[in-house]
């Protein structure tokens, strides 16, 4: 049997058998994978630590002749122990794990992803920033990093970098300012969508909030939470990142439904 060393997060678990476990990894050197941990439910296991949900572990692990991946050993390296301090955070996490488990794709490494996880998840378990933005800078830098970017440039039909107000036209992945705003003829699908409540595709921005928006986009990683976010932007400013994610993956989630019923969102 092969054996291979993998890093990665555990972003799903599922019992099996008696003490078994179906863990499904996001690892840098294979992107998503599906494991199996046998007898990880045990106390008495040696891996039960490293393999619970939201470790981040190192995992020595075999390819049996059917294709199958188990896990043989495994290190702790991060346990985010902060993310179990209540069910906010604890729901939270579960949702970008659900976000990353949909984006990511089997072997194929991801880093980039991997990187967005570990940071949003140690933002949370540190909750050293409010979860409202460290959940939408998940979300737009989501976007991003599979390849759906809004192109936040100033407005996308007159180029003007310094209007007082744009609009996020969430369809289009664009800015617009409210002159071209007002002046655009909406075709008939943006009207359509625009009778839903959930997928009205336009979401205010002003100048302060497309730049922090732009931030999410382009910045290096390391720097995604280093801004301030006024309150009086963070209605709007969640908005925009929660829109422009699920309409670009075409899709909610159980798991945030759940995250905004317990916080009153
Ligand atoms: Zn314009």
């Amino acid at each position: 049997m092969e054996r291979e060393k993998v890093t990665g997060v555990v972003i799903r678990e599922r019992p099996a058998g008696d003490n078994d476990k179906l863990l499904t990894l996001l690892t840098a050197e294979h992107g998503k994978m599906i494991v199996t941990g046998k007898g990880v439910r045990s106390l008495k296991n040696k891996n039960m630590a490293s393999t619970q949900m939201f470790c981040f572990s190192s995992f020595v692990i075999t390819k049996n002749r059917g294709g199958f991946y188990h896990i043989y050993e495994s290190d702790l390296l991060e346990s985010f122990f902060g993310l179990r301090r209540d069910l906010v955070p604890l729901s939270l996490a579960t949702y970008v794990c659900d976000v990353v488990d949909h984006c990511s794709v089997e072997d194929s490494g991801d880093v980039p992803l991997l990187r967005l996880l570990l940071n949003t998840l140690y933002a949370i378990s540190s909750a050293k920033k409010p979860y409202v933005q460290i959940k939408g800078a998940f979300e737009m830098r989501c976007a991003s990093v599979c390849g759906l970017a809004p192109d936040l440039d100033g407005c996308s039909v007159c180029g003007i970098g310094d209007a007082p107000m744009y609009y996020l036209d969430v369809l289009g992945g664009v800015a617009v300012c409210a002159d071209c705003m007002s002046n655009r003829k909406l075709d008939d699908a943006v009207e359509r969508e625009m009778s839903g409540e959930w997928t009205r595709p336009l979401v205010q921005l002003s100048p302060e909030l497309l730049l922090i928006l732009r931030h999410l986009v382009e910045c290096d990683i390391s720097r995604l939470l280093a801004f301030a976010l006024p309150e009086q932007l963070e209605h709007d400013y969640q908005t925009a990142c929660e829109r422009y994610l699920l309409h670009h993956l075409g899709r909610g989630f159980d798991t945030l439904d759940f995250y905004k019923q317990i916080t009153k969102m």
